[in-house]
């Protein structure tokens, strides 16, 4: 199918924003909502590298957005629209592409993020994906990584693990897979809610997409502290065997914040009011660096806190 044929059939029906115009123009004419500040982030994801080829194609398409998703909720940040950048292998039939225009178009429709425009390009060894997610705060209310104060606690939403361990058992050959954990690998939840309510609560705040050790590390680094994680404290996935395995595998997608002791029975009733779990796994203290303290009070530093872009 031709590239215009392509975007019209599966594409134009996720551009319902005007500032689209169909995906019929060379470009989309965005006015930001009165008085917001907007909020620009892009992953790019690859086959082999950020999705299996056996994962089907709309669970990528969700996934891309998602995972954008988590970037601007980390910032406080609502969506407001997304780009997407298409790079086809000439192995891509139509039915692929419906199914990841279904699985995108599902996910936008969820989290109210219409496509605004893109582009196209075919003949590559390995389908090639990214994404670019415009979202809007009030000025100057974007939380930040370097932010966190001295005596904050760090906290994180959700549990840890599950995406890894999700990811291990579609790797594996045993045929047994556990589909919380496998839809926590295909399908992450952005938490744009709770990012939203941290805005004027928490200090600094980051997504947990290297493995939680590598983004507490990132917020630390960024505020010129060192920060204690308690091993023990952090909230597992259900099935979790190896805690400080889990403590460095990427993808879960939970957000990260430095929340000052003061304020932390607030953020804790409006996580409540969302249904999300909030944990206090440790506090931000003067130095640099990270350290991991366990129940017999070992302090260990994993030599590897996490994945590393290459
Ligand atoms: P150009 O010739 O400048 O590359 P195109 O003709 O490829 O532009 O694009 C025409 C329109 O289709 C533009 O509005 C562009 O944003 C949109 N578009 C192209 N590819 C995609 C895509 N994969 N997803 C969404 N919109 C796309
Ligand atoms: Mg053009």
């Amino acid at each position: 199918m031709r590239e215009f044929e392509l975007i019209a059939r599966y594409f134009a029906p996720l551009a319902t924003h005007l500032a689209a115009k169909g995906l019929k123009d060379d470009a989309a004419f965005l006015t930001p909502p009165p008085g917001r500040e907007l909020v620009l982030t892009k992953d790019m994801i690859a086959e082999g590298v950020h999705f299996l080829p056996t994962d089907p194609p709309a669970t990528i398409g969700a996934k891309l957005l998602r995972v954008n998703l988590s970037d601007l909720a980390a910032k406080g940040a609502v969506p407001l629209g997304c780009l997407l950048g298409l790079g086809l292998t000439t192995a891509i039939d139509d039915n692929w592409i419906a199914a990841f225009a279904c699985g995108l178009g599902e996910a936008i429709a969820t989290f109210n993020c219409p496509l605004l425009g893109g582009d196209t390009i075919s003949g590559l060894d390995r389908i090639t994906l990214s994404l670019t997610a415009i979202g809007h705060v009030a000025p100057g209310t974007a939380l930040l990584r370097d932010g966190a104060h001295c005596g904050d606690f760090l906290m994180v939403s959700g549990d840890i693990g599950g995406a890894a361990l999700g990811l291990a058992q579609l790797r594996s050959a045993d045929g047994l897979k556990d589909p919380a954990a496998v839809l926590r690998y295909q399908l992450p939840e952005p938490r744009l809610a709770l990012g939203q309510a941290m805005t004027g609560i928490a200090h600094a705040a980051c997504d947990c997409s290297d493995g939680l050790l590598a983004d507490a590390h990132h917020l630390a680094k960024a505020s010129g502290l060192q920060v204690i994680i308690e091993a023990d404290a952090v909230p597992l996935a259900p099935g979790i065997e190896d805690r400080l395995s889990a403590l460095t595998a990427g993808d879960d997608y939970e957000l990260i914040l430095a929340i000052p002791p003061a304020r932390v029975s607030e953020a804790l009733t409006l996580s409540e009011r969302l249904g999300v779990r909030l944990t206090r796994i440790g506090r931000f203290g003067q130095g640099q660096g990270l350290v991991l303290t366990t129940a017999e009070g070992t302090v260990v530093t994993p030599a590897n806190l996490g994945y590393q872009h290459g």
